[in-house]
């Protein structure tokens, strides 16, 4: 007697229920022609032998490097450094295909006067700039963060563009201890980045999708790659959710490798393999390229293993490469040492990291052995940036 109630009730609320799912509908915002742009600019930034420099440090960040070469942190300093870099030999052209800016450097000049953005431009070379504000505290959480900025951010794009920015960067972090990644932050962290970048999209500006997972911790290579899956996979549901054109996109990730504590070595190729496997099992072809941080690895330590992951024996449907800070300018600061007359020996440092970068991204690099200062690790614990 109790059957034809219920499955009455059940078919009421099956109907009921698919009458209110409805297949999300993507209205178009971006025309064929903005596509295109952004496209465009997310593959010349990526093109072969190209990677990025990050020179986005926030102030902050500046002041700790400044410190280690006891150079003082002023203004002038930051640009004279920063022009250094910029202003790198010929060689570095075909190596460097954009360049990350903190909001200061956007607006300062060559001491020939012309505007960083406009100088990098002349010099075939997308310009970047940093648009998040700095991570903060999720409630709630073993320590966990998000990252905050989006409040004006549509507004600040904008003029970025206007300003000659052609792209951006957002970082977010997550940390790897027994408790975490929570999933509140693994989705809490995802929204926010995929709505960065469909505010980025709006104004023609490739989003950098950057969900760094520290290295920090005793973890083995198995469980960095367990979370990067786990924290990749979320990244691309949101930015799918938020209607993101994965073309005009790329994403930074952290490399997959063990803990900073673990006891256990493994070789460049096991990172490379762990790497890539978990790259491939989460992010769509459509995104044309992957543009690592160096996450305090060393300086030659980040260059073999991105050549190993160009060599490995997996199909790679997007480019490999670099967005370095710390393993693009470990060596050139310390040369540089906040001295003008040691200009030419920072550049110099500089160019041999990116040509060095150049050849790694396309499984070229071949290493001279040589890593006495490039060995050096360039871990910070629970780096901020
Ligand atoms: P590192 O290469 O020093 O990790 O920094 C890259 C970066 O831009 C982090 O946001």
């Amino acid at each position: 007697m109790l059957r034809p109630v219920a499955d009455f009730t059940d078919r009421i609320c099956l109907v009921l229920f698919l009458s209110r799912v409805k297949m999300p509908h993507a209205y178009p915002f971006l025309s064929p022609e903005q596509k295109k742009e952004l496209s465009d600019i997310a593959q010349r930034i990526v093109a072969p032998g190209k990677g990025i420099l990050a020179a986005d440090e926030s102030t902050g960040s500046v002041a700790k490097r400044f410190q280690s070469i006891n150079a003082e942190n002023t203004e002038e300093n930051r640009r004279l450094y920063r022009q250094l870099l910029f202003t790198a030999e010929d060689r570095v052209v075909p190596c460097i295909g954009g360049v990350i800016l903190f909001h200061e450097t956007m607006y300062q000049k060559t001491d020939d006067g012309k505007v960083f953005p406009q100088y990098l431009k002349e010099r075939g070379m997308v310009v970047g700039i940093k648009v998040d504000k700095g991570v903060v505290p999720l409630a709630g959480t073993n320590g966990e963060t998000t990252t905050q900025g989006l409040d004006g951010l549509y507004e600040r794009c904008a003029q970025y563009k206007k300003d000659g920015a052609d792209f951006a960067k957002w970082r977010c972090v997550l940390k790897i201890t027994p408790t975490t990644p929570s999933r509140l932050a693994i989705i809490e962290n995802a929204n926010v980045l995929a709505r960065y970048a469909s505010i980025c999209q709006m104004h023609g500006i490739v989003p950098i999708v950057e969900p760094e997972i520290l290295p920090d911790g005793d973890h083995d290579l198995k469980r960095c790659q367990y979370v990067t899956e786990k924290v990749l996979a979320a990244v691309y549901k949101a930015l799918s959710d938020h209607h993101v054109y994965l073309e005009g996109t790329l994403l930074k990730p952290n490399m997959v490798t063990p803990g900073h504590s673990c006891s256990h070595k493994y070789s460049n190729q096991e990172i490379a393999m762990a790497t890539v496997t978990a790259l491939r099992r989460t992010v769509p072809p459509a995104v044309p390229g992957i543009t690592f941080l160096s996450g305090g690895q060393s300086e030659e330590e980040a260059t073999v293993n991105l050549n190993a992951m160009n060599q490995c024996p997996l199909h790679r449907p997007w480019a490999l490469t670099f967005s370095y800070g710390r393993a693009l300018q470990a060596s050139a600061l310390k040369a540089w040492g906040g001295k003008k007359e040691n200009g030419k020996a920072c550049q110099d440092e500089f160019v041999k990291r990116a040509l060095a970068n150049s050849q790694a991204c396309q499984g070229k690099y071949v290493s001279s052995g040589d890593s006495a200062a490039g060995g050096e690790s360039l871990f910070v614990a629970n780096h901020a940036y």
